[in-house]
């Protein structure tokens, strides 16, 4: 028997205790894991046997928990759409931005409930802070209004997810973009491995046209891991250009340096107040994680 030969797949579902393997043959075949075992939806894997692989990642996306612990929700992911709608909390957008290029991925924004009235005045700021310097998709999940230049972004071979605060409309989204969802959802539910019932924790699914989404359920807030204080100065949204080629220091952290463009910007308007308070929060949390690093070192 051929068990022992080698064969490449992509990790679609995780279980727990069993991951969901699509091998490159076009089969699909679950395999046990250990629990904790670090295996994610989006790891490309060589299954010999019963014994997975894990070949190397080019992305790494984690949430962190209410205590601030790290956790891995996939990887290989190419692009995140951060999901906004009226009431979505100021500073969400920046802090997922930032954790968004920190782990590999590009971003991008996705105003949802644009059917709203509401939405109007969210709708504009979203478009003159970030419309030059992020893709942004304004649309509605529940009208399908707008649904489709996302789909056609998605379907340039893009491997995404969605984040965004409760409510925002994030499950509606990929329903709507992934038709066969909730059936999906009903039938992987259902399997029965050891003979308990499994929930899945997180899955890939393909698009109808092209691309892939990973729904990340439970994902609420972001794990800022190995993150340095330049990384963040030139990842903070709108910040690129001025730290490379304004500020007087080129290792300026935007805080009380003479000669900083970043707060000329904000003294002029060009910044809001409000995003280099939300720019400051973070950068005391990553100073923070320098120094408890320093510490152990
Ligand atoms: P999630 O928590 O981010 O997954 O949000 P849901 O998809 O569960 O949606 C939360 C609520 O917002 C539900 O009542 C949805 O019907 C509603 N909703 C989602 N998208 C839209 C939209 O485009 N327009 C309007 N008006 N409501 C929406
Ligand atoms: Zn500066």
């Amino acid at each position: 028997q051929g068990n022992d030969t080698a064969e490449n797949g992509l990790i679609v579902s995780h279980f727990g205790v069993a991951v969901e393997v699509l091998f490159e043959t076009g089969e699909r075949r679950m395999v046990k894991v250990k629990r904790n075992s670090g295996h994610v939806v989006g790891d490309q894997v060589t299954v010999v046997g019963e014994v997975l692989h894990r070949r190397a990642r080019r992305t790494e996306l984690s949430r962190r928990d209410a205590r601030g612990g790290i956790h891995l929700v996939a990887a290989n992911l190419d692009v995140l759409g951060v999901v906004l709608a009226p009431g979505t909390p100021s500073g969400f957008l920046d802090r997922a931005v930032v954790a968004a290029r920190a782990a590999g991925l590009s971003p991008f924004v996705v105003l949802n409930k644009c059917d709203l009235p509401e939405s109007e005045e969210l709708g504009a700021m979203i478009g003159s802070v970030y419309g030059a310097i992020l893709p942004l998709f304004t649309l509605s999940a529940v009208t399908g209004a707008g649904i489709e230049p996302l789909r056609d972004f998605l379907r340039q071979g893009h491997r995404g997810a969605f984040v965004g605060t409760t409510g925002v409309g994030k499950s509606s989204l990929m329903n709507a973009l992934c038709p066969e969802l909730n059936l999906k959802v009903g039938e992987l539910s259902d399997y029965n491995w050891t003979g308990r019932h499994t929930t899945t924790v997180s899955s890939l699914h393909a698009l109808p046209g092209g691309g892939e989404l990973v729904d990340t359920p439970g994902f609420r807030d972001f794990g800022l891991v190995d993150i340095t204080v330049s990384e963040l100065a030139a990842w903070f949204p709108g910040f690129e250009a001025l730290k490379d080629h304004r500020c007087r220091f080129n290792d300026c952290r935007h805080r009380r340096e003479p000669g900083c463009a970043v707060r000329d910007e904000v003294g002029s308007g060009g910044i809001s107040e409000e995003r280099y308070q939300t720019y400051l929060v973070l950068l005391g949390e990553v100073e923070a994680l320098e120094e408890a690093a320093q510490r152990r070192n």
